[in-house]
């Protein structure tokens, strides 16, 4: 039988749709939205494409957003005091501070300046650490595993009990995800394992997932045999392997074999498609949920 697919496209819209609800109702009943302010230095191709998709987001929600560019030899001081000012900014929800940053600027300083209670992309250690806690210590989850825990939930799949396995451990991926499972909550109360490269039985462990998620960055690191019939998987690999000639654009496979899982799996994500655009939608609710706590909303 082949896996019903979860579309992290289609599921983007559905939470984007309601936030765009919410936001008309806080405009209506507290005379403001929320605020976001994106800060780009210099100007590179990559980095203005993805504050473009922000910026074009937050706005087709009804969001108060602000881009603000600054030059590549802007002073770490100067963007420190930037930071400062959208810190002390009452309409500003949300502070997005686009990496890589210059070299002559220290990324972590910049970031552990943002106010914790304005840190939408969850990095700040004091976020980190309320996620540990759980519960309603928790102000904002980071982006990709809030992505990816919406899409278990939305697609119906039971987590209270379930054995996850987590393939990777990194801070914006694997460890944040595996922490939130095993919390107690909606979407959550799974007894978790987290594999990586000095796991003994990768193949083994996986085979007893019921809810396999994998952030490997590993193209086809995972074998169909390893899944076991009817579990979940979700793929957050994106491994570019190619380029499409047509297109010009580059060929993207995830860290599953998709085409064999789908016929063991009982749901996947594919790759594009799949958790990819689900980051952004994550995004906007962290802003909403923000500006929501500031009007006492929430
Ligand atoms: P990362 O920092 O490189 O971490 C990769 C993790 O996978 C490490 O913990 C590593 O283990 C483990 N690993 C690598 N090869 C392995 C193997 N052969 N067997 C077992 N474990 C292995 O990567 P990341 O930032 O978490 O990203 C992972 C993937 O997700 C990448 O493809 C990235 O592009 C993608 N990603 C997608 C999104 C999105 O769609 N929005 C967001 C973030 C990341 P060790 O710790 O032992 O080295």
């Amino acid at each position: 039988m082949t896996a019903e697919i979860i579309s992290g496209t289609e599921i983007r819209k559905e939470i984007l749709a309601e936030i765009k609800q919410e936001v008309e109702e806080m405009k209506a009943k507290y005379g403001r939205g929320p605020g976001l302010v994106t800060i780009l230095v210099g100007s590179s191709p990559a980095s203005i494409s993805y504050v473009t998709l922000k910026v074009k987001t937050a706005l087709s929600v009804g969001f108060h957003e602000i881009q603000d560019d600054q030059p590549e030899d802007i002073s770490e001081a100067d963007l420190l005091a930037l930071i400062d000012k959208y810190n002390n900014d009452p309409t500003i929800d949300g502070i997005l501070v686009q990496l890589p940053l210059p070299k002559h600027i220290d990324d972590k300083k910049v970031l552990d300046a943002i106010h914790p209670d304005k840190d939408v992309d969850a990095f700040h250690p004091v976020n980190v650490g309320r996620l540990m806690i759980g519960g309603d210590a928790v102000r904002f989850l980071p982006c990709t595993p809030a992505g990816i825990q919406e899409m278990i939930v939305r697609s119906g799949t039971e987590t209270s009990g379930a054995e996850v396995v987590v393939v990777g451990r990194s801070n914006i991926v694997g460890k944040p995800i595996a922490m939130m499972m095993a919390q107690k909550g909606i979407g959550a109360n799974a007894t978790v394992t987290i594999v990586h490269t000095r796991t003994k039985d990768l193949a083994g462990h996986c085979k007893r997932a019921d809810i396999l998620i994998v952030a490997a960055g590993v193209p086809d690191l995972v074998k169909p045999e390893w899944i076991k019939p009817g579990a979940t998987v979700i793929d957050v690999g994106v491994n570019r392997v190619g380029m499409n000639e047509k297109t010009g654009k580059a060929i993207l496979k995830g860290d599953v074999d998709f085409e064999k899982a789908k016929e063991i799996a009982g749901k996947i994500t594919p790759v594009p498609g799949g958790v990819g655009p689900m980051t952004i939608a994550m995004l906007m609710k962290n802003t909403l949920t923000s500006a929501k706590k500031t009007l006492g909303a929430a």
